[in-house]
């Protein structure tokens, strides 16, 4: 049997929260709905946050509503607290992403909370999720931190630790918010955290491009049995948080990537292209990736020789 992967597109999220125009929200649907005809049908689809703090996410509720409507599209959206969490519910959300970071600097910038005092959110949406509901954890600053640099492997496994308790079913996404980890921390992280939590029914990459190593990472999430990852189209983003961070690892930069390993994604790289050349174009947009030149150059190439 083929190998397969899921490619959880988080352009609509990571990628719009970091664009300081605000991008029409017709705009957005559009994309979302480009998105879902090249193939892809898991998204983080935008984030229920203060409307003051992330004005270009202010559309939360209209944008939910949009990938609702997208057949079997698997839309989550991310929270950063119990009060966000209950209006994302009330816009009937079936998929809730709740994000704490490990690094309690970066979890104050984030989030206004020390990390203890978002374990207690996470408990409490927890026991508010209404049954059926999807629950995904973001563990930002899993590996390495803006304020406080590299992380301990003991400091993130021992909030893992409590997190897992709260939620067993929830699927985890280790996040590299800096893009400065390296192949060999995210196989030693993910090892450790598969034995240490055999019950976590998944798991999930999120890679940052920040330092070029987003596939490179990727791959080594790959080979340590990772089959959930997070990108961004046209790599598109950066974190108001995390200073000198580029976006996600591009999307079609993974496709392209697993092509060539014969691992399925459900992805047609030449739709995926056509839709990162129109985030490339976004006002105040900072994009990222290689394969959209490289694959657009060879297009221009065969039409200048047809
Ligand atoms: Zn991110």
């Amino acid at each position: 049997m083929a190998q397969s992967v899921e490619i959880v597109e988080v352009g609509p999220r990571d990628g719009f929260q970091s664009v300081k125009p605000f991008i029409p929200t017709a705009t957005k649907i559009s994309i979302l709905e480009k998105l879902f005809a090249a193939g892809l049908r898991r998204v983080e689809a935008t984030s229920f946050v203060s409307p003051q703090a992330l004005p270009q996410l202010a559309d939360a509720a209209e944008i939910l509503a949009a990938a609702l409507g997208l057949p079997a599209l698997d839309a989550q959206v991310l929270v950063p607290t119990a009060r966000h969490a209950a209006r994302a519910i009330n816009a009937r959300a079936q998929h809730i992403a709740f994000v704490v970071s490990v690094s309690d600097s970066h979890n104050r910038s984030n989030v206004r909370r020390t990390p203890a005092e978002s374990v207690a959110e996470y408990a409490t949406i927890v026991a508010a999720l209404p049954v059926g509901t999807k629950l995904r954890l973001n563990l930002a600053t899993a590996f390495d931190c803006p304020f406080e640099g590299k992380i301990d492997e003991a400091a993130t496994l021992a909030l893992l630790d409590q997190l897992v308790a709260i939620a067993p079913q929830a699927e985890i996404a280790l996040c590299d918010t800096t893009g400065r980890v390296t192949p060999d921390h995210v196989t030693s992280l993910f090892a450790k955290s598969f034995a240490r939590f055999p019950q976590v029914p998944g798991w999930a990459f999120h890679a940052h491009d920040t330092y070029g190593l987003g596939t490179a990472n990727t791959l080594a999430a790959w080979h340590a049995g990772v089959r959930v990852f997070d990108a961004a189209i046209a790599g598109l983003g950066g974190c108001p948080f995390a200073p000198g961070a580029t976006g996600n690892v591009a999307t079609e930069d993974l496709v392209w990537m697993f092509n060539g390993m014969n691992v399925e994604t459900g992805i047609d790289i030449d739709a995926l292209v056509d839709v990162a050349q129109q985030v490339a174009t976004l006002p105040g947009g900072q994009i990222g990736g290689r394969v959209r030149d490289a694959l657009a150059a060879k297009s221009r190439r065969e039409k200048a020789l047809a």
